[in-house]
């Protein structure tokens, strides 16, 4: 029996596993959350997730957190991420399907470190997962139809939502969107809806470009931006706020595939056909691979599944996966990132928040002929080397500085030193 590891319970892992164990393999599905569902299907704790039924025919994995791959060869820890005693164990399975996903992606502008700034995707797993808002005069800004069940979560626990903000003009935006995906239309159509019985405006080509107050975020100003997202002068406008979300899309988290070995397109994971990356026995599905939404990342989890366990992914599947990439690449065209929003900040404006690198200290080091290369880069103004890595500001740096962003990260997640040295890793 073919035996399938796949990293991630996420929509993308699940198809996998569910369709690996249809087509006779043995899985084993692992996730560093204690539920099921990944980022789209967060429920609260202790609620139903439906997924019984999948897991019940593989062996699930919860609070499992892997923190490296080598070839083929799994590096777990096992137990709460914040508990002591986490176990060190290692599979080595005969092909493995990465369905890591991805996570949020936000520009910096000034005041964007101050307290009450929250990313989207954050704002939306508080009111998700744990049924808090996260304030009662809320601006919620940025780029993406993500915005939408962002401020929706937010109504749902009681927030009050000032106004919904997407970056790109109505042009841009049209250019992506057609009513051709009927599963689609209903879902926006809800989020209207919604937004319209609390009376919450949608603006298109406006954004949050300064966060402002002392101990935390006070006021935002927003300003008319152009399809290149620089500022139109004199149209700011600034809100009261109590919080602020932001979010411009999501950045996938290829570390593990990096690691083993995978070859990277423009920060995706490259997969042929049947979702196979350059690594022989690794496949990748989800956002991991591009950003399509839960939808894709399923159609894209149930081919790499069937192809993991040696299976041949009928026609059916392939063409739901095509279709929904289809749906991805528009989606790409609707909601790009405008070249000119670096225009927003300042020279002290804070772009790496873990280092408090700013984005003056950067276009400096940039210049700097003495010190060529994104490495050095790094280790002379410190962007990217606080605890998380690089992930938040990595895109942000790269684009202000013309390098590229480094995805190797030999060590995926944080693992205690004690944990490290225990020599006892158990087979499995
Ligand atoms: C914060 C956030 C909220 C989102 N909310 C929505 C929403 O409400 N609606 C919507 O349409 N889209 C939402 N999205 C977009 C969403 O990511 C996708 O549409 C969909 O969930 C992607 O599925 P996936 O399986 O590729 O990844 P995910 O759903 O992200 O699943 C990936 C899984 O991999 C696990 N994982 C990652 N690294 C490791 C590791 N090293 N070891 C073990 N496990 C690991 C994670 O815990 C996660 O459960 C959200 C995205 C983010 C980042």
């Amino acid at each position: 029996m073919t035996r399938v590891v796949v990293v991630g319970a996420g929509p993308a892992g699940l198809a996998a596993a569910a369709h690996a164990v249809r087509a006779g393999a043995g899985v084993t599905i692992l996730d560093q959350s204690d539920a099921p569902g990944g980022q789209y299907h967060r429920q609260p704790p202790g609620a139903p997730h439906g997924f019984e039924a999948v897991l019940s025919r593989c062996t699930w994995w919860p609070e499992s957190t892997v923190w490296a791959v080598d070839g083929k060869r799994v590096h777990v820890l096992r137990g709460p991420a914040d508990g002591t005693g986490r176990q060190r164990h290692v599979l080595e399975p005969d092909a493995l399907v990465l369905a890591t996903g991805a996570h949020d992606r936000t520009l910096p502008f000034p005041g964007w470190q101050l307290p009450g700034v929250f990313t989207a995707g954050a704002a939306q797993a508080l009111a998700k997962g744990d049924r808090v808002a996260v304030g009662k005069r809320v601006l919620v800004a940025g780029a993406g139809p993500f915005l939408l069940p962002v401020a929706e979560s937010l109504l749902a626990v009681g927030a009050g939502v000032l106004a919904v903000l997407e970056a790109n003009p109505a042009s841009t935006v049209r250019k992506g969107w057609s009513w051709r995906d009927a599963r689609k239309a209903g879902e926006l159509a809800r989020y209207a809806a919604a937004l319209a019985r609390h009376r919450v405006p949608y603006h298109l080509g406006r954004t949050v470009v300064e966060a402002r107050g002392d101990d935390r975020v006070r006021e935002a100003v927003t300003a008319r931006l152009r399809a290149d997202w620089s500022v139109v002068p004199g149209t700011e406008r600034t809100y009261e706020v109590d919080a602020v979300c932001v979010g411009h899309g999501f950045a996938s988290q290829p570390e593990l595939a990096v690691a083993a070995g995978c070859a990277l397109d423009g920060g995706f994971v490259r997969v042929g056909d049947d979702q196979r990356t350059s690594v022989a026995g690794v496949f990748a599905a989800g956002e991991l691979t591009g950003i399509g939404g839960a939808v894709a990342a399923a159609a894209e989890g149930a081919v790499a599944g069937c192809a993991a366990a040696g299976g041949v992914p009928d026609r059916a599947l392939l063409r739901e996966r095509d279709r929904t990439r289809a749906f991805a690449a528009r989606l790409a065209a609707a909601h790009p990132i405008g070249a000119a929003w670096p225009g927003w900040l300042r020279e002290d404006t804070i772009v790496c928040r873990c280092e408090e690198t700013t984005a003056g200290e950067l276009t400096r080091a940039a210049g700097d002929p003495a010190a060529p290369g994104p490495h050095a880069l790094k280790l002379g103004t410190r962007a990217g080397l606080g605890p998380c890595q690089g992930r938040m500001c990595g895109a942000a740096v790269s684009a202000l500085c013309g390098t590229a962003e480094r995805h190797h990260r030999p060590i995926a997640q944080p693992i205690r030193l004690g944990e490290l040295a225990d020599a006892k890793e158990i087979e499995a």
